[in-house]
């Protein structure tokens, strides 16, 4: 079997995203999967708590950056978002916020910063490696 790259992307159950940041990162990182992890408003459990969730989060996470060597983990939040109603600022900031948490889990990967915005695109709003 030929090595497949992973990458890693924490998101919303809403199934509008899914396709969106599958697709851009499998373009954006080059891999040939993204192992998909989802939370309700995945911005607001990773940036307010409680840290249950977040501890939940973060054991899934470290399967698929152990199992699969994947070397780039994406947080999203998007437009609409039932489970994280709230300006796209309020978003913003959760996010830059997420980054900064699953950046202290010391794992070694590039962490991503994804905003899903009314169009769904995906936009970048922080990087752990902004010029790699
Ligand atoms: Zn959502």
């Amino acid at each position: 079997m030929t090595k497949a790259y992973f990458a890693t992307a924490i998101n919303c159950i809403d199934g509008r995203v899914q396709t969106p940041v599958l697709d851009w990162m499998k373009k954006f990182c080059g891999v040939d999967y993204v192992d998909l992890i989802t939370e309700p408003g995945p911005d607001q459990v990773l940036s307010e708590g409680p840290a249950e969730k977040v501890q939940a989060i973060r054991e899934k996470v470290m399967i698929s950056v152990r199992v699969h060597s994947s070397e780039v983990i994406a947080v999203a939040g998007h437009d609409d978002c039932a489970a994280n109603p709230g300006p796209k600022e309020q978003h913003l900031h959760q996010i830059q916020k997420s980054v900064e948490v699953v950046s202290g889990w010391w794992m070694p990967a590039r962490v991503l910063g994804l905003w899903v915005n009314e169009q769904w695109q995906v936009e970048i709003v922080a990087d752990t490696r902004p010029s790699g």
